[in-house]
């Protein structure tokens, strides 16, 4: 069957979506740590699995000689991700799946973000499995699903001077993952993903102000005031340090992903930004 880890996040959420279009459903195993969070997906038919990344037993028996699994990283920055992760590899190992797809960060990121996944990529890599490195580049959610303060002030403040961005739809990188997950010959794959255009924060705020008809501008900020600012709305340091040193890889082009992977891997454009904002701005 095919397996999916983080089946209850967002990204998660869009690939049981897409690959209840493609596969039966009694073929899907939703890997969740809240049976009672994955309630809608056990109602469409899809097997559960209730397993904790810091719990190892509980992956014992959980995979299947031949499963394809997609271990989608975690969010639980301060609980080691690269040994929840080697969890998952571990039990997949033992199981001898037929590929084990991981959702990485583009190779070209240096930030402290990417630290865990390239951990977690030589992991992968050390256990002999058939992988393929989903190297997921930026979402437009992180930016669409965040106007409130942006709308407010008129301004997007952001710590990247004139660097770019190919982000796409969450739902374009799922669909990758189901790309990979449901077709043939991706063994020991690595994809660069991320949108077909690269944008700027000043192209971002022409944007929403053509969308919004207001004026919003950007407003570039050195790393040190955005760790500020972001600590001051509330985020403990060590986050706001996390985020504002991706600001500081986005000024460096660390997150424009030039490959075309993902378009190819989809087999349609990406969303582009315009319509991630038309549609957050609607909703
Ligand atoms: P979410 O935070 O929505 O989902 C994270 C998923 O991981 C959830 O399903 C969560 O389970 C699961 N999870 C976390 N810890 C554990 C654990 N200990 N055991 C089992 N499952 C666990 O993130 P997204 O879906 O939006 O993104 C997926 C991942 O991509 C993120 O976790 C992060 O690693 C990375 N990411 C990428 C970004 C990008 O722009 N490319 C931006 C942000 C994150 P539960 O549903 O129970 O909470």
């Amino acid at each position: 069957s095919i397996v999916v880890t983080g089946a209850t996040g967002q990204l998660g959420r869009h690939v049981v979506d897409q690959l209840l279009e493609k596969v039966p459903a009694e073929q899907i195993t939703a890997v969740v740590r809240d049976r009672a969070k994955g309630a809608g997906l056990a109602a469409r038919g899809v097997r559960l699995a209730v397993a904790d990344y810091n719990a190892p037993e509980t992956f014992d028996g959980l995979f299947g000689a031949g499963d394809k699994v997609l271990l989608i990283s975690g969010n639980e920055f301060d609980k080691g991700r690269v040994r929840q992760h080697s969890v998952v590899i571990d039990a997949a190992k033992a199981a001898g799946v037929a590929l084990l797809a991981y959702t990485s960060a583009p190779g070209t990121l240096t930030a402290a973000l990417a630290d865990d996944h390239r951990a977690t990529e030589e992991v992968l890599l050390a256990s002999g499995l058939p992988y393929s490195l989903l190297r997921n580049g930026w979402y437009h959610e992180n930016y669409t699903e965040n106007l409130t303060p942006v709308l407010e002030h008129g301004a997007v403040v952001a710590a990247a001077g004139d660097g770019r961005v190919s982000s796409a739809a969450r739902a374009d990188y799922a669909a990758a993952a189901v790309a990979v997950l449901t077709g043939e010959g991706h063994e020991n794959t690595t994809y660069e993903l991320g949108g077909d255009e690269a944008w700027s924060f000043a192209e971002y705020a022409a944007e929403l102000s053509r969308r919004t008809g207001r004026e919003i501008a950007y407003t570039p900020v050195t790393v040190e005031a955005l760790t500020g600012i972001l600590t001051g709305a509330g985020l403990p340091a060590p986050v706001a340090g996390i985020v504002a040193g991706v600001d500081a890889s986005i000024e460096k082009g660390e997150l424009v992903v030039p490959s075309g992977d993902l378009s190819r891997l989809i087999g349609r454009p990406a969303t582009p930004l315009a319509a991630a904002v038309a549609a957050a701005l609607q909703g």
